[in-house]
């Protein structure tokens, strides 16, 4: 799913065969969620040899919507058995796992979210969206819910949510485990682990912030959290921004 920059490398570090990938799921036609997406399709079809797997993406990354893509190649889709165009209210077998398109508030307006019903319950992806209750609302039901968290406290940048919003995100869904992922390079500096335990404090919900090469298990009764690889610094003092005025 939205396989951003750096995805094909982090497969190759915890040696993840593509060729054993049968979908590749891209919700909007951002690069953040789509720049290694012809990579994969690559890996997946053997570099081009055989035509094989899926892909799932909405109007905008598929065809273009406006000034937006596409963002694929005709190649690329090409070289799949089947693409299909996704929207808000779709409910379709990927993988064998049934899943729910969900609508966002987003600056791509055709963006959509995530609800996959496995045989453990529900786990969500919350693509980039601008917080409303109706928004979350549609997420109720989820036991590990994947939430995008661009910014620390209340410092929100449009069409994305802050730790505010994610407080009032967690307070509705009460999801047994909330990650926190999508992290912008402000809640980074400013630590997204205490921003995590913060929404854990006021919600009483568990939550914590993603990092690269984690691993969620999503068991019968319990979930568990593995790290793959020793972590990689979230923060290097290299990529100071120039001080603000
Ligand atoms: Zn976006
Ligand atoms: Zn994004």
């Amino acid at each position: 799913m939205d396989p951003g920059p750096g995805a094909l490398t982090n497969m190759c570090q915890i040696g993840y065969d593509l060729r054993k990938t049968d979908a590749v799921v891209v919700s909007h036609c951002h690069p953040d969620h789509y720049s290694d997406a012809a990579s994969v399709i690559e890996g997946m079809t053997y570099g081009g040899w055989v035509k094989r797997g899926s892909f799932y993406g909405t109007k905008s990354v598929i065809e273009g919507h406006g000034k937006l893509g596409p963002c694929m190649s005709q190649y690329h889709l090409g070289i799949e058995e089947n693409v299909s165009v996704i929207a808000p209210g779709d409910e379709l077998e990927i993988c064998g796992v049934r899943t729910s398109i969900k609508r966002a508030d987003h600056s791509d307006p055709c963006n959509v979210g995530f609800m996959f019903h496995t045989e453990n319950g529900i786990f969500s992806y919350v693509s980039d969206t601008a917080y409303s209750d109706d928004i979350a609302d549609q997420y109720t039901g989820t036991r590990v819910l994947f939430l995008p968290v661009t910014t620390p406290d209340d410092k929100r940048i449009k069409y994305h949510m802050c730790t505010e919003d994610a407080v009032r995100f967690v307070e509705r869904i009460r999801p047994e485990l909330t990650v926190f992922i999508h992290l912008g390079i402000v809640i980074l500096k400013h630590d997204a682990d205490a921003q995590a335990r913060m929404t854990q404090d006021s919600t009483g919900c568990k939550v914590i912030a993603g990092r690269d090469l984690m691993r969620i298990h999503i068991g019968k009764d319990s979930v568990n959290i593995e790290q793959l690889i020793a972590d990689k610094p979230e923060w290097n003092d290299a990529w100071n921004l120039p001080e603000e005025e």
